[in-house]
């Protein structure tokens, strides 16, 4: 027996998560057993803790997005018993039962080995928010982004996704401008390596002029709408913005004319699906470029019982940094 977040749906369509003891039988198919040691949340797990989004198929589920853990069993020869290993994506936590939970049944397929220098926790302080900020700068750095050109955006700075981005940025040595709309994380995101603080009202304006003085080097954007509209006619001429998220809206009421009179390029950033030798290459650069002491400055520790409170907070863009839940 084993402790796991279950959340049921009544017949009214009413969804509920509580802790409960359930038995290793329930488990869904999969050739690789983990003892979960971490999860953690994200946007995504707020609305699968919640009433689903149109995300989890099937009641009674067990969410969370990523998790990182020790290998129980496994019938695959990539993965032994005591092998440490992270999960993030493939709809693990939406359409199959996910992290919150000692104990996770998944593909093999679906497992990245945690690289050298990197430990469970850890891992999760990073989960998808990071792993995601780490593809996004992989993205920019190989359509030509390099330090020295100018201070690069990040957008919706305070949060997972945009606090792993700074740091990383930082420690390449790039100058980071970070947008909030949280004045009081300003000394937060300076910690983390941000040297310029842009207020979120500065820039969540609609597009009045479809260029402005070209300012930012690269973008990291998790907010899209206006702001990623407004950002694009702000770019120096022949960079790039990656798109990551839509913390402030899905539509782009943009125009073309930064793509063709800047040569600006709009970079789409997908965690869930990334092909296995990404995912390497970028958990090996997440071990050596993002400082795990400004990683420890985002960690907010969490338990299980604690998800049903954190999901509805990060739904209302009141979460910091980075959640670490400790499953036992
Ligand atoms: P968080 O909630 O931790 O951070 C989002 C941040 O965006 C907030 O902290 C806030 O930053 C800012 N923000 C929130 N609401 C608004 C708003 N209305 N207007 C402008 N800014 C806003 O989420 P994550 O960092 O985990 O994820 C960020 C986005 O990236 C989400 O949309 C998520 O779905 C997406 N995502 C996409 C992935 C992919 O594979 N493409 C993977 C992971 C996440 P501040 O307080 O500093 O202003």
């Amino acid at each position: 027996m084993f402790n796991a977040l279950i959340v049921e749906k009544d017949e009214d369509g009413k969804t509920s998560a509580s802790v409960q003891e359930i038995s290793e039988d329930r488990l869904p198919d999969g050739n690789v057993t983990v003892a979960v040691e971490y999860s953690t949340v994200n946007y995504k797990d707020g609305l699968c803790i919640g009433p689903g989004g149109g995300l989890v198929r099937n009641y009674p589920h067990v969410p969370g997005i990523d998790f990182a853990g020790t290998v129980e069993t496994s019938d695959d020869d990539r993965y032994a018993p005591g092998d440490k290993v992270v999960l993030t994506g493939w709809r693990v936590g939406e359409a199959h039962w996910g992290g919150y939970a000692q104990k996770a049944k998944v593909r093999a397929d679906w497992l990245v080995p945690l690289p050298k220098g990197l430990d469970t926790r850890h891992a999760m302080a990073v989960g998808t928010a990071g792993f995601t900020a780490m593809l996004a700068v992989m993205a920019l750095e190989d359509h030509g982004m390099t330090p020295g050109h100018g201070p690069v955006l990040v957008t919706g700075a305070a949060g997972g996704v945009g606090s792993v981005a700074t740091a990383i940025l930082a420690k390449l040595g790039y100058e980071v401008a970070g947008v909030t709309g949280r004045p009081e994380t300003a000394d937060y995101l300076k910690s983390l390596g941000a040297t310029q603080i842009v207020a979120r009202d500065e820039i969540n304006e609609t597009v009045k002029r479809p260029l402005e003085a070209e300012t930012w080097a690269g973008c990291v954007d998790a907010v899209g709408g206006e702001m990623l509209a407004r950002v694009l006619g702000q770019m120096k001429y022949g960079t790039s913005v990656a798109a990551v998220g839509l913390a402030g809206g899905a539509a782009l009421p943009a125009t073309v004319i930064p793509f063709l009179l800047r040569g600006v390029n709009l970079l789409g950033i997908d965690s869930v699906m990334k092909p296995y030798e990404g995912r390497l290459r970028a958990w090996e650069r997440i071990a050596s470029d993002l400082p795990m002491d400004k990683l420890d400055e985002m960690i907010q520790p969490a338990t299980l019982s604690d998800l049903p409170d954190l999901g509805a907070k990060i739904l209302k863009g009141q979460v910091k940094g980075r959640l670490v839940v400790d499953v036992n």
